[in-house]
């Protein structure tokens, strides 16, 4: 890492994207290198993928690190702040999905729950307690701290892959209102709640994609940009906390 990373890395904001090698996340990283932060990309396994995208990003990268695992969780932020001495932003995007049919309850079994608490509910909540000290120091700084859970519009409305997973992420869309009460003033904690987007996790989900097409206002699913770009606004407001921001092209006012 040494001395050039760090110099180069303090000048910038500093943020921890988790799950940044595909889809939503390598999005986000790409906007927020773009616009001037340094970035700490990571996900579950994909570590090349994830130094090939830290080197041809420049400012930024990388940690490998399985959320579902307490230990790992310590790990990846006690490195994430090493890297620059610093963490100005935390955005939980790393998530678990799957699609069970909501009238096949057999098959939503207990250890499918446990999965998504655990990767979708738990480890955002202890990734936002580990940050919390190093969040604070940077609003002593005026580093603007904050926190963005990238939840589901599954979380607000009655939909989504799974009743497990749609309950997992309305219980994330809850932390994140009650964790921007706890963290006030100096941490803001706000979730976006993306609809269908097209990422490799949904290549294959026909229907959706049809459904989208028809009745959403804008006629398409989002790209990983427009949720990228919903973070970044979030990221530059200043008084904005405990927002559940739909961002699922108007398909919930049909
Ligand atoms: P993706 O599969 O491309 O990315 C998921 C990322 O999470 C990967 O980088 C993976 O490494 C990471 N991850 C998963 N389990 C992990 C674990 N145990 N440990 C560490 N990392 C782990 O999916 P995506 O579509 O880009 O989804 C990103 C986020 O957006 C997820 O939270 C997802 O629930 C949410 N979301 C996606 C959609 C959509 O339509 N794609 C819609 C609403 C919400």
């Amino acid at each position: 890492m040494g001395e050039m990373m760090n110099r180069t890395a303090t000048n910038r904001q500093v943020a921890l994207v988790t799950g940044s090698t595909s889809g939503i996340g390598a999005a986000i990283a790409r906007r927020l290198v773009d616009e001037g932060l340094f970035v700490i990309l990571h996900s579950g396994r994909s570590q090349e993928k994830g130094m090939a995208l830290a080197a041809e990003l420049g400012f930024a990268a990388y940690i490998q690190a399985d959320l579902s695992q307490e230990v790992e969780r310590v790990r990846l932020i006690s490195e994430a702040a090493d890297i620059a001495g610093k963490l100005d932003v935390l955005v939980n995007n790393a998530g678990i999905s799957g699609l069970i049919p909501h009238d096949d309850l057999a098959a939503a079994s207990p250890d499918i729950w446990r999965a998504q608490y655990e990767v979708n509910v738990i480890a955002p909540f202890q990734l936002i307690a580990l940050s919390e000290k190093h969040l604070r120091k940077s609003a002593h700084r005026k580093g603007r701290a904050c926190v963005i859970n990238i939840s589901s519009h599954a979380g607000v409305r009655p939909k989504g892959g799974s009743i497990p997973y749609a309950a997992a992420k309305a219980a994330l869309n809850h932390v994140t209102r009650l964790l921007a009460r706890s963290l006030g003033p100096e941490i803001r904690v706000n979730a976006v709640a993306p609809g269908l987007v097209d990422t490799p996790l949904t290549a294959d989900w026909i229907e959706a994609q049809a459904l989208w097409k028809a009745q959403a206002p804008m006629k398409r699913a989002a790209r990983p940009e427009d949720i990228a770009q919903a973070v970044m606004m979030l990221i530059r407001t200043d008084y904005i906390t405990g927002e559940i921001l739909l961002s699922d092209g108007g398909l919930n006012l049909t």
